[in-house]
């Protein structure tokens, strides 16, 4: 090892103990911006080159965006280890150009059988005890992501699971180089890594953590997907990882049961739907709170004139911070598994309630903080999107997670499978809406989104960042539609977010007068990095009718790049 490496890994040691000061993202000088691609036939943008190459592979082998997005899927769990994986869930928004037929797949992990209300011894800061629903083996819940790329698959494409699982396996077994971004998420959450022996020789280099350049080794995750692909998700769900799974669970004081795997269904539910500015808008429906809250925030918002206003009027910034306040409000209230809990889904898409609550925003200065208390104490930004489009028109939007970055830290033995820590995204009061029930999904902001016009394909998109993606969305649509920037430059342009408590987060580049503004008019402000990773790291891809061209961006804030040909 390299006297600099030593050097490095002290101050990271150092560093990671008096986090979460350290923010991983990119640093304003060295940012490239230019993430985007134009083509014809298709087009994957993904939170890493590669993973966009192995989709543009796919679909030149004459796959749909389905199985492009399948293959994508695979190989994002090798490819950004941190983000998202066979243990961990997610969401995905299929639109059929053909048939004009628009799915949700719902494939979100769901708690355990033995899960109750109450599981969760809390401290006196009513915290649960030892951060158990973020890390260790009763943050766990039920993976669905076999399940669910794999119901996609059959559902949806044209082609084998041998041949969308092999560019998954091929960089498996070739290792994967860490990135600058990688480095830094590695180092700030050294501890989780460091927790479970199995995870530590992943991820660290003789239990320190990796540089830019070195290589993750996970062959056990090889054979994993290798297993995968020749028996199907019963391999998972019932076989010998199966087995795997509730062992090392049990062994480590979890829950998860041979029964509980074995009964995990994927789910297809309708989207949610909403129109803005003349342009049909398909989301995420419950279990996720965010497609619900990006159509109620642009429902908000169309009732200004934001074209006219501009994307630099300190106006229009404090409106969306307004709107975005009144939004956290009404999530943090009614929010939950809509198969579990009464969630006024009709009340918080529709155009009426949009138009009653713009009229209680003051143009003038800054509302007092709504009511409600936020139960959702913890706050992720982990997770990855990807987006797919094929020359029919056909749109796949991916939004998937182990929640926190590297999921509860726990790989099981052998399989190379890190689990996620998704029953962290459940409120661990009893009684509220988003509480642990046995078999509920917990509650999520992921908003996979396709942009339609008259049922044409006009744009996919989507965004990790917590409940952040669901202004980072909303954000981005709005840039799209009323001020005429092209996708990568709706993504680049700088974002804010304004929970419905705590100050209004902005990326440093706002500009000067408008931060200036703000101030007068009542906001407290916190300033966040020019580029910052927890603002998202949204891909999309838009197509450009008259042009009959595919443009697809991604983001600056992370490693994500575009790819089309
Ligand atoms: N667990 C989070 C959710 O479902 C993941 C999103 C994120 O962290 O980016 O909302």
């Amino acid at each position: 090892m390299s006297l600099f490496k030593i050097a490095f890994s002290v101050c990271a040691i150092c560093m990671a103990t008096c986090l979460p000061l350290l923010n991983p993202s990119p640093c304003e000088a060295e940012v490239d911006l230019k993430r985007d691609a134009l083509g014809e036939k298709g087009m994957v943008a993904a939170a890493t080159p590669q993973a966009s190459e192995i989709g543009v592979e796919i679909l030149k082998k004459g796959g749909n965006a389905v199985d492009a997005a399948v293959a994508v899927g695979f190989a994002l769990g090798v490819l950004e280890p941190n983000a998202s994986g066979l243990g961990g869930g997610g969401f995905m928004m299929i639109h059929l150009a053909k048939t004009n037929k628009t799915v949700f797949l719902d494939f979100r992990e769901k708690a355990p059988q033995k899960a109750k209300a109450d599981m969760y011894e809390l401290g006196g800061n009513d915290l649960p005890l030892n951060n158990a629903n973020k890390l260790g083996a009763l943050s766990v819940a039920v993976p669905g992501e076999v399940a669910g790329l794999l119901t996609a698959l059959g559902q949806y494409g044209v082609m084998s699971r041998q041949e969308v699982m092999a560019p998954a396996i091929k960089r498996a077994k070739q290792g994967v180089k860490v990135t600058p971004v990688m480095a830094g998420l590695m180092t700030k959450y050294y501890d989780t890594l460091l927790s479970c022996p199995s995870t530590a020789s992943i991820y660290l280099d003789e239990e320190l953590p990796k540089m830019p350049g070195d290589t993750i080794k996970n062959p056990d995750l090889a054979k994993t997907l290798e297993l995968i692909s020749q028996k199907g998700r019963d391999a998972f769900y019932k076989g010998p990882l199966a087995q795997k799974i509730v062992e090392f669970m049990k062994k480590q004081g979890g829950i998860i049961s041979l029964e509980d795997l074995a009964d995990y269904r994927v789910r297809q539910r309708q989207p949610v739907k909403g129109t803005y500015r003349g342009y049909e808008i398909l989301s995420a429906a419950p279990p996720s709170s965010g497609g619900t809250h990006v159509i109620e925030l642009l429902n908000i918002m169309e009732n200004s004139d934001l074209k006219k206003m501009g994307p630099d009027n300190p106006l229009t910034w404090h409106l969306w911070a307004e709107a975005m306040k009144l939004v956290y409000a009404d999530r943090a209230r009614y929010s939950g598994d809509a198969d579990f809990a009464k969630v006024p889904l009709n009340g918080l898409l529709s155009k009426a309630y949009a138009g009653e609550l713009f009229k209680r925003i003051d143009r003038k200065k800054t509302a007092e903080k709504p009511e409600p208390g936020d139960p959702w104490k913890y706050e992720s930004a982990s997770t990855t999107h990807y987006s797919v489009m094929d020359s029919q028109g056909n749109m796949v939007a991916v939004t998937k997670t182990l929640n926190f970055f590297f999921g509860s830290g726990l790989t099981v033995p052998g399989t190379g499978i890190l689990l996620n820590d998704e029953m962290a995204d459940f409120d661990f009061k009893p009684g509220q809406a988003n509480s642990i029930a046995p078999g509920k999904r917990p509650l999520s902001s992921m908003s996979p989104t396709l942009i339609l016009k008259d049922g044409k394909s006009v744009a996919c998109l989507g965004s990790p960042g917590g409940k952040r993606i669901i202004t980072t969305v909303a954000l981005i649509i709005s840039n799209l539609l009323d001020h005429g920037m092209d996708l990568q430059a709706a993504i680049n342009a700088p974002r804010i977010c304004q929970y419905h408590q705590g100050p209004l987060k902005f990326e440093k580049r706002l500009p000067k007068d408008v931060q200036e503004k703000l101030r007068q008019m009542g906001h407290e402000l916190e300033e966040k990095g020019a580029y910052d990773l927890y603002f998202g790291g949204a891909q999309g891809v838009s197509f450009d009718r008259k042009a009959a061209g595919l443009h697809g961006a991604a983001d600056p804030r992370r490693d994500g790049r575009a790819l089309g040909f």
